[in-house]
């Protein structure tokens, strides 16, 4: 089967010679199938008698599944040429381009790739090439394209459109098949059409003139082919269906287009000379492995979405619902992502599985995508209030926002009508409002919004703050913090971020003091919001990890709640403890050579300590530059040894050159020569994680350089 996909601005007439075209082709005794692709529907009026068929998109929304047929959207017009029609939304509600993808999805489903069909011609609307009008210009479509364009500049405009979309569905082979000058009668307008297929380096198949035979077949139902087969149009119709027909066995050419840029359609629409273009896409290199000329640059990847992060922070709220507004692919992916960590922690004994979150999915589906979404929220939003759940985010994905639900106001209407409850307004719209860590900021401004001010402070209580909990998710490392605390009469208020309550989120402000989980910039960042909204100030120093951190700490602390005594008890005790563990261990470690590598965001001062206390010569103390936007510092009293912006490369030269009997790193890299690997992230908080960490390091040296499975996998 051959593929034609004829484009051109509305009103340009492409739909009478799209079906003109089907008409010439079937009479070649071609069996053709033509597709609208317009929301006009009105594609193959001319060839069904000038009567509207069932659009896809209308019988995708009254037809459950089990019940739709083929048959029942594709109807046989004159010369047994076989017509469906897309249609589409209303106008300004949802999301017509959409409508394009479910169509074309919907006729494979009935079996429509399977008909005995010849030649498929989509005639397509070329004024918005957004992603699903150009879904005929992909590859698994269209062989062929056609530009239909009069010679009116706006209708070269969007001919230039088209061909700019083609370059992003570059297929490697040249597809398109020429230009169509459809006259409307303006001044040069031959000359200007001509300049123009010149320019862009494609032929103008055929000027179409002005003619009262149109509107005459058109009166009729019919197609001027069918009505007046030998009149001069249908003779440039053959021609074309003659070209179409060629092209399908390899005996016509198709060719590359060079869309014109800005300042050529400047020259274009002035009636000048066009100038030479810059860079367009035919002239770019092929890539030598392939071959296929690529045009999308800058594609940059993103930790996550801005919706998966505000659901994540709300989610640490237990009490609150979650509304993900969205299609289950969507919850879906997230869901995994969250309950994933939630059993990672729950076999560290901490959390509870299933997790006890709340959250719920509107479930969009295509059809709902593109008669607009706000009524699955409505009702979403109204069920789940009438369930009994009195505080909910209303968190947006990608689709709401790409078709334009006015979610707002939903979330508005649900507030009025349930004065008890508290709905909030998550427009995250996906990744439109930013990555995973801009949707977590966007919901800890609103979750910030619930502290009560007014809250008197009591001595005994601290918050501890940062958007992981990673290092104390774990029992032994939670008590660990308890213990430390308890020296000190104090115990946990809130755990900002994380798994709380409502009201001890409204109760924050109890606490007499906050303390940063680690010091990272996400969790300084955290801590900067909350300081901006309470005015309250951070604790001197984030919970520690390693001797010296842990006895600084204990000192601060002691300082503060007035136990000075107290602390400086539980440093001589920690720091027999840390003494006897070196000991122990530095036969093994004495005179090893190691190189450490870190990322920049996250202080490694406690492992150095750890290595220069065990003996350990290192050798390179480097840093990956910050995948962080805005870069970032690491505070080190080390700073002197460390190389920045340390590379793979760097690594590579330094493992034959240094011959380390250890790599610590926080990215896996595969050994060699009979050096052992360990993982830099494993640190636990207070002193017990450094003593976990130094037992974990000997056992990593203890096991045979190269040990069985290694061997197997090289
Ligand atoms: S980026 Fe958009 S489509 Fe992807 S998971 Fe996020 S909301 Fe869903």
């Amino acid at each position: 089967m051959f593929q034609v996909a004829i484009y051109g601005k509305g009103g340009i007439g492409k739909s009478t010679m799209a079906a003109n075209i089907s008409f010439s082709l079937a009479s070649r005794g071609m069996k053709v199938m033509q597709v609208g692709c317009d929301p006009k529907h009105d594609s193959t009026r001319l060839l069904l008698g000038g009567k509207a068929q069932t659009t896809v998109l209308d019988y995708v929304r009254s037809t459950p599944v089990f019940r739709r047929k083929l048959e029942d959207v594709v109807a046989v017009g004159s010369g047994g040429v076989m017509c469906a029609e897309a249609g589409g939304p209303e106008p300004g509600i949802g999301c017509a381009g959409r409508g394009i993808l479910t169509t074309f999805d919907t006729l494979k489903k009935l079996g429509a790739d399977s008909m005995d069909v010849d030649v498929k011609i989509y005639d397509v609307l070329g004024d918005v090439v957004c992603g699903g009008f150009a879904v005929p210009l992909r590859g698994e479509y269209a062989d062929a394209v056609i530009l239909v364009t009069s010679g009116e500049f706006m209708s070269m405009y969007a001919a230039n459109n088209i061909m700019k979309g083609l370059s992003n569905f570059d297929t490697g082979k040249p597809r398109v098949l020429g230009m169509i000058l459809n006259s409307r009668g303006v001044d040069g307008e031959e000359e200007s059409v001509r300049r123009f297929a010149d320019a862009a380096g494609i032929p103008v198949i055929a000027v179409i003139p002005r003619d009262d035979a149109f509107r005459d077949a058109e009166a009729n139902g019919h197609t001027v082919r069918e009505m007046h087969p030998e009149s001069e149009i249908s003779k440039r119709v053959d021609e074309i269906s003659g070209m179409i027909a060629d092209a399908a066995v390899g005996k016509r050419g198709l060719f590359y287009p060079k869309p014109l840029d800005d300042l050529q359609l400047s020259d274009l629409a002035a009636g000048r000379d066009i100038r030479p273009g810059t860079g367009a896409p035919a002239d770019r290199i092929p890539c030598s492995g392939c071959g296929r000329r690529t045009t999308i640059r800058d594609t940059r990847i993103m930790n996550s979405c801005a919706a998966f992060g505000a659901m994540s922070a709300f989610l640490r709220i237990i009490d609150f619902t979650v509304i993900l507004h969205g299609p289950r692919s969507c919850m879906y992916l997230m869901d995994m992502s969250h309950a994933g960590s939630s059993l990672q922690l729950h076999s560290r004994g901490l959390y509870d599985f299933p997790p006890r979150h709340n959250l719920v999915c509107t479930m969009m589906d295509d059809s709902v995508s593109i008669f607009g979404g706000v009524r699955m929220l409505e009702e979403c939003l109204e069920k789940t209030l009438n369930d009994g759940a009195d505080k909910v985010a209303v968190v947006t994905t990608c689709m709401p926002g790409i078709i334009g639900d006015d979610t707002a106001r939903v979330v508005e209407k649900a507030s009025a009508a349930h004065p008890g409850a508290m709905v909030v307004h998550m427009p995250t719209d996906g990744d439109v409002a930013g990555e995973y860590g801009d949707g977590v900021k966007m919901a800890v401004e609103s979750i910030l919004g619930m502290i009560d001010k007014s809250v008197k402070s009591e001595e005994g209580f601290v918050n501890l703050v940062g958007t992981s909990f990673f290092d104390i998710h774990s029992r032994r490392y939670a008590d660990e913090v308890d213990r430390m605390l308890v020296v000190f009469g104090e115990r946990i208020n809130c755990r900002f971020l994380d798994e709380m309550t409502y009201d001890t989120l409204v109760n924050y402000c109890r606490a007499s003091v906050d303390i940063l989980v680690s010091d990272v910039p996400a969790n300084r960042e955290l801590m900067g919001m909350i300081t901006e909204h309470t005015g309250r100030k951070p604790f001197q120093a984030p919970l520690p990890v390693g001797m010296r951190e842990y006895a600084e700490w204990m000192r601060l602390m002691g300082a503060r709640t007035g136990r000075s005594e107290d602390a400086e008890r539980e440093i001589d005790a920690a720091r027999k403890e840390y003494d006897e563990c070196v000991k122990m261990r530095r036969r093994r470690f004495e005179g090893k050579k190691a190189i450490v590598i870190s990322r920049m965001n996250r202080s490694s001062d406690w492992l150095v300590d750890l290595l220069l206390d065990l003996g350990v010569k290192i050798v390179r103390l480097g840093c990956f530059p910050s995948p962080r936007k805005d870069g970032t510092d690491a505070l080190s009293r080390y700073i002197g040894m460390l190389t920045e912006n340390y590379s793979i490369d760097m690594l590579e030269d330094d493992m034959d050159r240094l011959s380390p009997d250890l790599l610590i790193c926080d990215l896996i890299y595969p050994v060699r020569n009979g050096c052992r690997f360990a993982r830099i992230g494993k640190a636990g908080i207070g002193l017990r994680g450094v003593l976990d960490y130094a037992e974990y390091l000997e056992n990593i040296l203890r096991l045979p350089a190269t040990d069985g499975w290694r061997e197997a996998v090289r």
